[in-house]
C-alpha cells in the first residue's frame, strides 16, 4: 500500500444538514445513486479547514518530558494538547498540570517571595 508520509483523514463526527441527511436515506432506499450522493454532499460544503495533528516521534517524546524545565520558567506556564497524544483530554490535563503549578506558587507570591 502506498501511503503519503503524513496520511490524513475526517477526524471526529461529520456534520449532515438535513439536505444530506435525506440524500443519505435516499441512497440507503436506492432512489438516487453515489454520485448523486456525493453531488448533493459536496454542494452542502460551506469550506474546509486543514488542521494538523501533533505528530509522536520519540524526540516528541523526550521533549514533552522536559516540560518541567521550561514551563513556569519566567512566569510562562505551557499547556496544550500537544503535550499529550493530541487529543481533548490531553488539552484538558495539561490544563489542569499548569494550574496546579500556578496553585503551587500561590502562597509564595501572597508572601512575596515569588513574583
Ligand atoms: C476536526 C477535529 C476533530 C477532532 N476530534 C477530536 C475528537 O473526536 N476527540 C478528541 O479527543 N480530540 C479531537 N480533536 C483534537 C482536539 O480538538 C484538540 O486536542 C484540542 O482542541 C486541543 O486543545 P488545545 O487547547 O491544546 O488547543 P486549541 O484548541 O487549538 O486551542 C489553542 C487556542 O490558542 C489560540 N491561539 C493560537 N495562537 C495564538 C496566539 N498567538 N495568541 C493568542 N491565541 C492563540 C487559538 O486561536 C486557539 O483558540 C479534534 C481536532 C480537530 C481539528
Amino acid at each position: 500500500m502506498s501511503l503519503p508520509l503524513f496520511p490524513v483523514t475526517t477526524v471526529g463526527s461529520w456534520p449532515r444538514p438535513p439536505e444530506v441527511a435525506e440524500a443519505m436515506r435516499a441512497y440507503r432506499r436506492r432512489r438516487i445513486d453515489r454520485a448523486e450522493l456525493d453531488r448533493i454532499a459536496d454542494e452542502a460544503v460551506i469550506g474546509t479547514i486543514a488542521y494538523d495533528h501533533p505528530v509522536i516521534t520519540r524526540e516528541s517524546v523526550a521533549a514533552q518530558r522536559r516540560w518541567a524545565e521550561i514551563s513556569g520558567a519566567d512566569r510562562i506556564h505551557y499547556c496544550g494538547a500537544y503535550w499529550g497524544w493530541g487529543f481533548h483530554e490531553d488539552g484538558c490535563w495539561s490544563a489542569l498540570r499548569a494550574c496546579e503549578r500556578l496553585r503551587a506558587l500561590e502562597p509564595a507570591v501572597k508572601l512575596g517571595l515569588a513574583a
